[in-house]
């Protein structure tokens, strides 16, 4: 184990790389943030992490001498074991890439590897809204429906490395097909695309008058941002669209406390940008659906790290790896 004290954080996405160095404390010292050529393959891709964090640790003026290990938070996925990816869709090439190794060459510092969800719910659980609490599930609410579960600081991976996947669990019997060859799963009813797929449906249907009719209009465009807007003006198809997605997500939370009895479920990615007009609907439901066999003792918060929380979860797998 390293003597080092720093750490870097990589958060990998399909448009942005953000890289973070951190101290043994996970305070953050400096970080950047660069483009990600996915469409031109892994070398490409691998090469633009490494300049990140060549540019990082020149900005911050520390030597790679000083860094113990570097924590990447890769979409999935994963093969945790052999550190390869799968295949990352909107990623060409990376089929079976053994992004781990490939990486610790190309910077000269050991790297361990996990699913960005994941990373994103432990740094929501060592710095964010889990740190008081034992158990937490964390649910982003994006193109998708991303999740991650993490236990007494230990991220829960199932027996194949492939759980959680929250997002693809049942909610609606014979529901809205999904790419995974399901029906009904919860990201088809609680993800911003789901959101904007469901107000566009109301809009044709009724309501010349309706804000978000006006607002598309305006617009020429329809967006979980211009209806969340719309929902805090008061627009009735707008309040409809969310409710909606309020009680599908609300079942899906009470299958979640059902299943594993968390303190917190934490609503992150964009649409928990909303906030509380968010949250306050999903509680309120999942409140009233609850079972009457105990207490409910699960609550439901807005993640409190924002597009922070991969880069912190990856520093901190990092830290407890080589550290
Ligand atoms: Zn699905």
């Amino acid at each position: 184990l390293s003597t080092a004290s720093y750490l870097i954080g990589i958060d990998l996405g399909g448009t942005a790389i953000k890289a973070a160095l951190f101290d043994r404390d996970l305070r953050s010292i400096d970080d950047v943030e660069a483009h990600t050529p996915a469409r031109e393959g892994p070398d490409a891709v691998i090469g633009a992490m490494a300049g990140a964090v060549t540019s990082l640790l020149k900005a911050a003026k520390v030597s790679k001498d000083d860094v113990s290990g570097l924590g990447l938070g890769s979409p999935g996925p994963l093969d945790l074991d052999t550190g390869c990816t799968l295949d990352l869709p909107n990623f060409p090439g990376f089929a079976n890439v053994p992004i781990r190794d490939r990486l610790a060459e190309a910077v000269g510092l050991p790297v361990v590897i996990e699913n960005d969800a994941n990373a994103a719910a432990l740094g929501e659980f060592v710095c964010g809204s889990g740190e008081a609490v034992s158990m937490i599930v964390l649910l982003t609410l994006g193109t998708g429906v991303g999740s991650g579960i993490v236990q007494d600081g230990r991220v829960f991976h199932g027996a194949h490395g492939i759980a959680p996947e929250l997002g693809h669990m049942i909610v609606a019997p014979e529901g809205a097909p999904c790419e995974c060859g399901q029906r009904g799963c919860l990201e088809q009813y609680a993800s911003a695309t789901a959101l904007v797929r469901h107000a566009r449906r109301l809009i044709d249907r009724e309501d010349p008058d309706s804000r978000l009719r006006r607002g598309l209009e305006e617009r020429g465009e329809l967006t979980a941002k211009s209806i969340g807007e719309a929902y805090r003006g008061g627009d009735p198809l707008a309040r409809e669209a969310w409710d909606r997605l309020a009680n599908y997500l609300a079942i899906g939370c009470t299958n979640i406390a059902r299943i594993c009895d968390p303190d917190l479920i934490v609503l992150g990615g964009g649409l928990a940008g909303a906030g509380d007009k968010l949250i306050d609907p999903v509680r309120e439901r999942f409140f009233d659906i609850h079972w009457t066999l105990t207490d409910r003792k699960t609550d439901i918060v807005a993640a409190t790290l924002g597009n922070r929380a991969g880069i912190i979860g990856a520093a901190s797998l990092a830290r407890e790896r080589f550290l």
